[in-house]
């Protein structure tokens, strides 16, 4: 049988419900999908390609998802740091965002922000901002796959003058790419604490007739909860439900750092996933997500870089590093978030968070070849012993070789295939020129 791509010669890290893995064999590719997997021996007699591509023994895996992003951020990374997250956002981010935020600007600074998620063998972007359309077109040009959440806030912004606009906007965005096998869009109420309960109610009901996922900001910080319990006398998940946004079927609420037990507990009841950012909450000095409650409750979590402009990169190996590193010492406790659960989080918990666990997070055939290969065949992968602590403890962006989304590469020994990397970096330097000259 001919088909379009055979990745050979590989160690398969599948992420399935048996935690599969299987040594030199080999993933076969027809119409986006995997078609197939099974070892060299058997692949040799059942299928042929004009693109064989030898794997040599490095370790393919699913795509890494990055469930809480903010690309159209991508040249404000590095602007402004070490700083309380009230000037980080009024004196640095603000004043750029209402100079700069055009469509040209996101959609620039999206599609270098796809290409830098592309090189950190991201697969699919949960994104949040505003114009998402121009996010859409910069992620599908680059071959990655995006979910754009449209950000609702009450007060106007540089973009849109009032409420209305927002969902006439999101009304197009949402019949636009309805059929789209790359991008999905969601509603994206910024926050509680930026929306006044009618605009909750009212993305509620939009989530409802256009039949949009929600992904929204939720218990950030301290004084997101504290404010919540002085102004509607109760915790912002509580108040959350009582708009009828938890019983909507896919919701995910962005890092959750100061949840409480009854609230996880709820969350939980009502299948919402949560986003850990675990390095945005760490250098924003946010707090430390609730991890073993997380865990106790059984609440299925993912992980997120949030935005470049508070992390300041997209890598989420770093995410599934750190995150596993510092529960360890938080709890005096080396057994607790194992490399496998962390692996996990970052891949099938992600696709289930999303609504798309039948067709991303894990190599399955019947699924999206959405996969990255990862280089094990150099001194600092060496000797290697355990394929997930590998991946958690030991490996960089760096080593990720190819990304292939969809059935295609996107990026090819470390190469981006769907754009010059030089254009890219040109552009980057020539905002950040235009950004320091204005502040
Ligand atoms: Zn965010």
């Amino acid at each position: 049988m001919f088909v379009d791509l055979i990745l050979k010669n590989a160690t398969v890290l599948s992420v399935d419900e048996n935690d599969t893995i299987l040594y030199d064999s080999s993933v076969v590719i027809k119409d986006n999908y995997i078609y197939d997997i099974l070892s060299d021996a058997e692949a040799v007699k059942k299928y042929e390609s004009i693109n064989i591509v030898d794997i040599k023994k490095n370790i393919l895996m699913p795509g890494l998802i990055n469930a809480h992003t903010h690309l159209p951020m991508s040249f404000m990374k590095g602007i402004a740091d070490d700083l309380p997250l009230d000037d980080w956002l009024q004196k640095h981010i603000w004043p750029v965002e209402a100079k700069f935020i055009n469509e040209e600007f996101i959609y620039e600074s999206s599609l270098f922000g796809a290409g830098e998620a592309i090189k950190n063998g991201v697969t699919m972007c949960n994104d949040m901002y505003f114009l998402e359309e121009q996010v859409a077109e910069a992620c599908k040009k680059m071959g990655l796959r995006v979910c754009v959440g449209e950000g609702i806030l009450d007060f106007p912004s540089a973009v849109f003058t009032d409420l209305e606009k927002r969902f006439t906007y999101l009304r197009s965005l949402s019949e636009k790419y309805q059929k789209d096998r790359f991008v999905d869009v969601a509603i994206a109420p910024h926050s509680i604490y930026t929306c006044c309960n009618d605009t909750l109610k009212r993305c509620v009901e939009f989530s409802k007739d256009y039949n949009l996922p929600v992904h929204i900001h939720l218990s950030e910080t301290k004084k997101e909860v504290e404010d919540c319990q002085k102004e509607h006398g109760m915790l912002p998940t509580h108040y959350l439900n009582e708009t009828g946004m938890l019983d909507l079927p896919i919701v995910t609420v962005a890092h959750g750092v100061w949840l409480q037990s009854d609230e996880i507990e709820l969350l939980k009841n009502k299948n919402i996933s949560v986003i850990i950012n675990i390095d945005s909450n760490l250098k924003l000095a946010s707090g430390f997500p609730p991890m073993e409650d997380f865990v106790r409750y059984g609440m299925n979590y993912c992980l997120g870089t949030d935005g470049v402009a508070s992390n300041n990169n997209l890598s989420i190996i770093e995410e599934m590093g750190t995150l596993a590193k510092l529960y360890k010492g938080l709890y005096s406790d080396p057994t607790f978030l194992s490399a496998k659960e962390v692996v996990r989080a970052a891949t099938i918990n992600a696709a289930s968070a999303l609504g798309k666990r039948k067709q991303l997070g894990s190599l399955e055939s019947g699924k999206l070849a959405d996969i990255i290969v990862v280089d094990v065949n150099n001194i600092e992968s060496q000797p290697l012993y355990n394929l997930y602590s590998q991946i958690v403890y030991n490996l960089n962006s760096d080593k990720i070789k190819h990304t292939i989304i969809d059935g295609k590469f996107v990026m090819k020994d470390r190469k981006l295939v769907n754009h010059d990397e030089k254009e890219l970096i040109l552009l980057a330097k020539n905002y950040q020129k235009q950004i320091k000259a204005g502040e």
